[in-house]
């Protein structure tokens, strides 16, 4: 396939850049309630407290995290979760929480009732994340959202994933290139699959149209439950000539807590029809 090269694409003018920036930084000071406490919060953000707590029960849930795909590891340097996705094309899964109450609400208001409101606050807390990852000492990252299927977007009439990689361009300053994936084959629907049936769902449902080579992508979805589909999508960014693809959600979704690491594999599908895993899907 002939590619026009990346930089054919358009891109924001400097003035638009900075129009959005002005603006993202009077409505960060506006008063707004906390999404999950109803306290005094700015920007449409958690409260302090809320925020802070996220945080800590992330790190309380386990706190060895596996580098490649946020699962429980067994040791400090995030190696032996037993890791379902080491042969992914991404080489780091970054996460803001985890997919339990109360977070989960956040994502449930967004995808589930559509409140668009919620996206600065989801993508606050993943743009921390980001940061507590190390992610943002490269400055040339470049947000690329995983597209959305057809049934989706004539459900909500918006990504979530688009909104959120816009949103989080918004606070860390990276560029955002919604054109870099397209879905060119819609699958089955996700959320009641097991691992291998969602693996085959999504198996070449994505492509980059351009030429990115040398691109350091951030892939950005709302919640990340097997990895299959940010493996698909970030095959097709390596394809294209991504010299490297971190994934960064706003939910990590896994099932139970292991007893140990090795059990970590086994507890990543969802069981079928959970309250937990409403929503989730990826
Ligand atoms: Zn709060
Ligand atoms: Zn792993």
């Amino acid at each position: 396939m002939d590619h026009p090269p990346a930089a054919a694409l358009n891109t924001p003018s400097p003035g638009s850049r900075r129009l959005a920036d002005a603006w993202h930084r009077i409505v960060a000071r506006l008063s707004t309630d906390c999404p999950l406490c109803g306290g005094a919060a700015r920007g449409a953000r958690l409260c302090r407290g809320c925020a802070d707590d996220l945080r800590l029960a992330w790190q309380a849930a386990t706190p060895r995290r596996c580098l490649r795909c946020a699962m429980p590891a067994m040791d400090t340097a995030g190696r032996g979760c037993g890791c379902p996705l080491r042969h992914a094309a991404f080489v780091q899964a970054v996460a803001a929480f985890d997919y339990r109450p109360p977070a989960d609400l956040l994502v449930l208001d967004l995808k589930n009732r559509l409140r668009l409101s919620r996206l600065r606050a989801v993508a606050a807390l993943m743009s921390q994340a980001a940061r507590e990852a190390g992610l943002c000492q490269d400055a040339s990252r470049v947000l690329v959202p995983v597209p959305a299927s057809r049934a989706s977007l004539q459900r909500r009439g918006f990504n979530p994933a688009a909104e959120l990689a816009r949103a989080v361009s918004a606070e860390l300053g990276w560029s955002c290139r919604g054109e870099w994936l397209a879905r060119v084959r819609d699958g089955r629907k996700q959320s009641r699959l097991g691992r291998e049936a969602r693996r085959l769902a999504v198996l070449g449902a994505y492509a980059c149209p351009v030429r990115i080579d040398g691109a350091r992508v951030v892939l950005v979805d709302d919640v990340m439950t097997t990895g299959s589909t940010a493996d698909s999508a970030a095959r097709a960014l390596v394809r294209a000539g991504a010299a490297e693809v971190v994934v960064l959600v706003a939910a990590r979704a896994w099932s139970e807590m292991p007893v140990d690491g090795a059990g970590a594999a086994a507890g990543v599908i969802p069981p079928e029809g959970a309250v937990f895993w409403l929503g989730a899907g990826r």
